[in-house]
């Protein structure tokens, strides 16, 4: 039944104007400006996956006692649609996502998704609103996958409904100073997720709990929060919404190892190219207190964050309660520029997509 699942579509009656889609285009304030449409399938126990629809972006209608509202069984993805030199649309590495997603879905209790599928549905979204990718440097169609239970029922169990959607949103730049390098806060009272905990999983309590921990972060001028391990706060693991990567003197990158971490796709790609490039890269863990110290010998030449997002953004600048210390020049180093510019050109066409990244639309 799922296989040959076929959308129904209802275009939007009065989709935005041109004039006024190429004003929000322009200057889009991340996550804010939404498209015209998305799609929506639902699955339940009896049916599976069924209602595959593209129609009009709009309010869901929920029971008060809707599972998700309760116990947060809910999972999502982040993706880039891109608009090439030469007009194509292409997806970067989307089954990654859907193969991530699955791997939430099963962690949350939450029924599975065919990758056919999910990917059908972005496409069907991105086509329907092609018109909505920029096409300016820098710009690219953010997709929300996600998935919540949907179940009217206020007993504690895995959902017997759920409902996956896809919506979109035109974003440039993440950080809003641009390329410079962010500056991080380091915070050694909350931690992100523990061994056994859902932190390997891209599911809404995660961040729900790592908010206070960001607000923290913004109040000491910083752009992101890097949590420590919750065991010992000892050691480096991830930030609010992005991997990391340390770039030592001999020229070895190092990155803290899978686990209670969420499997970047962007830190994935970044390791498969530095190691491509001859860098020896290795996902070990590193402590807060060698970071600081090797900050200080000049062994620690740049760090860089990574993410669907910001792609990669040099870190000048690291904070904590005791005080503050800076990394290399506090500048995008050669590595972390190289790295970046070899991900981006090949997101946007310009590089060859030798591993065959690219997904077109
Ligand atoms: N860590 C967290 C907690 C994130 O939310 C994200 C963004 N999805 C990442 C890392 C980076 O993952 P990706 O490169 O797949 O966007």
């Amino acid at each position: 039944m799922t296989e040959s699942l076929t959308f129904a579509a209802i275009p939007h009656a009065s989709p935005t104007p041109a004039g006024t889609r190429a004003a929000l285009i322009e200057k889009p304030d991340f996550g804010r400006v939404p498209t015209d449409h998305m799609v929506t399938i639902k699955w339940s126990v009896d049916k599976g996956w069924h209602d595959a629809t593209v129609l009009a972006r709009g309010p869901f209608q929920l029971d008060p006692a809707c599972a998700v509202l309760h116990y947060a069984q809910e999972i999502f993805e982040g993706m880039k649609a891109y608009r090439t030199a030469d007009g194509a649309i292409t997806l970067f590495r989307p089954e990654e996502n859907a193969r991530r997603f699955n791997e939430s879905a099963e962690r949350m209790a939450m029924p599975v998704i065919p990758e056919e599928l999910f990917l059908a549905a972005i496409e069907e979204l991105v086509r329907i609103d092609a018109d909505w990718i920029p096409a300016g440097e820098g710009g690219s169609l953010y997709i929300r996958p996600f998935m919540f239970a949907s179940e009217v029922f206020l007993g504690v169990k895995p959902a017997s409904e759920y409902i996956f959607c896809v919506i979109a949103s035109p974003v440039g730049a993440y950080f809003k100073g641009g390329s410079k390098a962010i500056t991080l806060w380091v915070s050694e009272h909350y931690s992100r997720a523990a061994a056994g905990g859902t932190g390997a999983a891209k599911c809404g309590g995660n961040y729900a709990g790592s908010l206070v921990a960001q607000a923290e972060a913004i109040k000491n001028g910083c752009d992101q929060v890097v949590f420590l391990d919750a065991a010992e706060h000892r050691w480096v693991e991830e930030l609010g919404g992005m991997n990391i990567f340390f770039v030592m003197d001999d020229g070895s990158l190092i990155t803290p190892p899978l686990g209670t971490i969420l499997s970047g796709i962007t830190r994935n790609s970044i390791m498969e190219l530095a190691r491509a490039a001859g860098h020896d890269v290795r996902e070990e863990p590193y402590s807060f207190d060698q970071w600081q110290a090797d900050a200080r010998s000049g062994k620690l030449r740049e760090a860089f964050a990574c993410g669907t997002a910001a792609v990669v953004a040099g870190i000048g600048e690291v904070r904590h309660a005791g005080g503050s210390f800076a990394i290399g020049n506090s500048g995008d180093g050669p590595v972390t520029t190289a790295l970046r510019d070899q991900l981006v050109g090949i997101q946007r066409g310009n590089v060859a997509d030798d591993r065959k990244w690219l997904h077109g639309v």
